[in-house]
């Protein structure tokens, strides 16, 4: 997204050291503070733009952990593709390059009144604005009372790493189950590309295995014809897709999954439970929105529609858009934008415009794409898809594997680099 935000706030400082406008409010020259909840898509990319557009911030980025591992490209660690190892990011420019300040602790309160965040450390530290962006939490799965024996690998990490163990040591012509939660959840197209590459891979490693997956939508909730070809025509052999099927509860012990169409069993199950904001979010009292699973936003600056100076962006908010890495991105330039913006006295950008591009893995070597643009509306005050700037490939191929490389090496740079 170009800002032509520098540039403007360049010709203000100058018009106001020519004393042709008046001086910014006091707290712009002492260092107003910004703390920043979470280091990942939307956290990181907020941090750097702050610091970048509102030099005299004092911007504080708080993560438990030293590096970040990115769930995008994170499916094809289970295909043996990638390790996680190429997916990690740590804060080293944003410290650098940038000067945020970075503390890797747990946030375990945020009290948006008094403004202040108290840490697992016992700290606690006070700012003018602070902005949550922790990502998602999974609702608990009846019965299953150890979340390794059926992972998610939904937040990329030890999951992950187990997922892939799991699949590798199914004897060939074994079941995997892969279920897919109620929107809105992480990543749209993620599940549906996650179980093309899987059925690629296990006919290619595993002959005569099945893929069983469970939908709790009554249909593929993107990328349709892309997704529709690739389940029932190309790897038709492999994947059956049942539609509105929920997850009930699990059984470890039996590998059994007890859903609203029934009972399935599978060697390895890859439950993605139904999704909601951090719990950081929740228990900050901000999940006011969608059923109080996530954030209610003024999505003009991100702020909180249930308290004033808090702000949330990435997959914890409520919007239109859907939860997404690059989404986030955008989101957090706006949000940045607007923050900046507060701080001098003047009003958020009323005509944000955000984008974003998701590449689809249909085999372990193509892949296909979808684009979508959004602009604020006022009538609505939601942001609206831009139909002449949206769209999907007809069909998949090679080119746009490459391409997803190439996509995810800018993204992630302009994120953490
Ligand atoms: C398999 C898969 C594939 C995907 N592919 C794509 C894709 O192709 N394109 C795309 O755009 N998106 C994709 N996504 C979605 C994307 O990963 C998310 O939408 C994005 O990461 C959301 O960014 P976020 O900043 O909101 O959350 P995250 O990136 O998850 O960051 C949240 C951060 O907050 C930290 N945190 C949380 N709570 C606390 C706390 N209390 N204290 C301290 N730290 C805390 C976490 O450690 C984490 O670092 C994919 C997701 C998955 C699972």
């Amino acid at each position: 997204m170009s800002k032509p935000v520098l540039n403007r706030r360049q010709l203000l400082l100058a018009a106001t050291a020519a004393g042709l406008m008046p001086a910014f409010p006091a707290y712009t020259r002492e260092k107003a503070r910004v703390i920043v909840i979470g280091g990942g898509m939307a956290g990181a990319t907020l941090a750097k733009y702050l610091r970048k557009w509102g030099p005299n911030l004092q911007v504080t980025l708080i993560d438990r952990n030293a590096r970040y591992t990115s769930c995008i490209m994170s499916s094809l660690v289970l295909s043996g593709q990638r390790d996680l190892a190429s997916l990690q990011y740590d804060y080293t420019a944003l410290v650098q390059k940038y000067g945020v300040k970075i503390r890797t602790d747990e946030v375990v309160a945020v009290d948006p009144v008094a403004r202040s965040v108290t840490l697992g450390s016992g700290k606690v530290l006070r700012a003018e604005r602070i902005v949550l962006a922790p990502g998602i939490e999974f609702d608990p799965v009846p019965g299953l009372t150890d979340p390794d024996a059926m992972p998610h690998a939904w937040k990329a990490g030890p999951q992950t790493t187990l997922l892939r163990q799991q699949l590798l040591a199914m004897q060939p012509g074994g079941t995997v189950v892969l279920t897919i939660p109620k929107v809105p959840y992480r990543c749209p197209p993620g599940p549906y590309e996650r179980a093309c590459l899987l059925a690629d891979w296990l006919a290619k490693k595993k002959p005569g295995s099945k893929l069983l997956v469970l939908d709790a939508n009554a249909d593929f909730v993107t990328e349709k014809d892309n997704f529709s070809s690739a389940f029932f025509d190309l790897h038709g052999d492999v994947i059956e897709y049942r539609t509105s099927t929920e997850v009930l509860s699990a059984d470890a012990a039996t590998m059994t999954l007890q859903t609203s169409t029934g009972a399935v069993q599978g060697q390895v199950i890859n439950l993605i439970p139904r999704q909601r904001c951090g719990s950081i979010v929740a228990s900050a009292g901000l999940a006011n929105a969608t059923e109080g699973r996530f954030a209610g936003v003024n999505v003009l600056n991100y702020e909180s529609t249930a308290a004033a100076g808090i702000h949330v962006i990435g997959d914890s908010s409520a919007t239109t858009q859907p939860k997404a890495g690059h989404i986030a991105n955008q989101e957090a330039k706006v949000c940045a934008d607007a923050i900046v913006r507060a701080f001098a006295g003047e009003q958020p950008d009323p005509a944000p415009v955000t984008n974003s591009a998701c590449f689809s893995t249909i085999t372990m070597t193509k892949a296909s794409w979808l684009h979508a643009g959004f602009q604020y509306n006022p009538a609505t005050g939601q942001m609206a898809g831009v139909p002449t700037a949206s769209g999907a490939s007809i069909g998949w191929n090679a080119d746009n594997f490459e391409q997803m490389n190439d996509w995810f090496r800018a993204l992630m740079a302009d994120t953490f680099a």
